[in-house]
């Protein structure tokens, strides 16, 4: 069963996102390390994590993770959004942990998306291939 957000609510008619996001978690429905959205109903129900924080935490090799940089001595990871601005920017990045002080590399990648309008309706039926539509537009005058 779903969560939905309509179920949290407030009395003023706000949503309570915090109670939101806590039952998606305590539900598996987002990851409880990160808060990606997990895409498998085949797990029993119960806060779990998410592939890649669970690379983070097994994998010996290096990792991949869209959130969180995880320190290569102490296994430490973190979301590196307060702090660490330039580990934004495509590239390496030196990164101190903040746990242990390790001094290490990580490599970003950044990924554009580009999200293009809706298709134009082709409407009247190629009239306006008789360019009856007035003169051509020239600006100045
Ligand atoms: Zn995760
Ligand atoms: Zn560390």
């Amino acid at each position: 069963m779903a969560i939905r957000s309509e179920d949290f609510k407030k009395p003023n008619g706000s949503t309570d996102w915090d109670a939101y996001t806590k039952a998606k978690v305590a539900a598996g429905e987002v990851c409880s390390s990160c808060g990606e959205y997990i895409v498998s109903g085949a797990y029993p129900k119960g806060p779990r994590t998410c592939g890649s924080c669970q690379q983070l935490i097994m994998c010996k090799d290096s990792v991949q993770h869209d959130h969180f940089i995880r320190c290569p001595k102490c296994g430490d990871y973190w979301d590196p959004m307060a702090e660490e601005d330039d580990v934004f920017s495509d590239g390496q990045h030196a990164v101190c942990c903040n746990k242990c002080d390790h001094e290490f590399e990580v490599t970003t990648t950044v990924t554009y998306t580009f999200e293009s309008p809706d298709l134009e309706k082709n409407d009247a039926e190629d009239e306006d291939e008789h360019g009856d539509g007035g003169g051509p537009d020239q600006g100045g005058a």
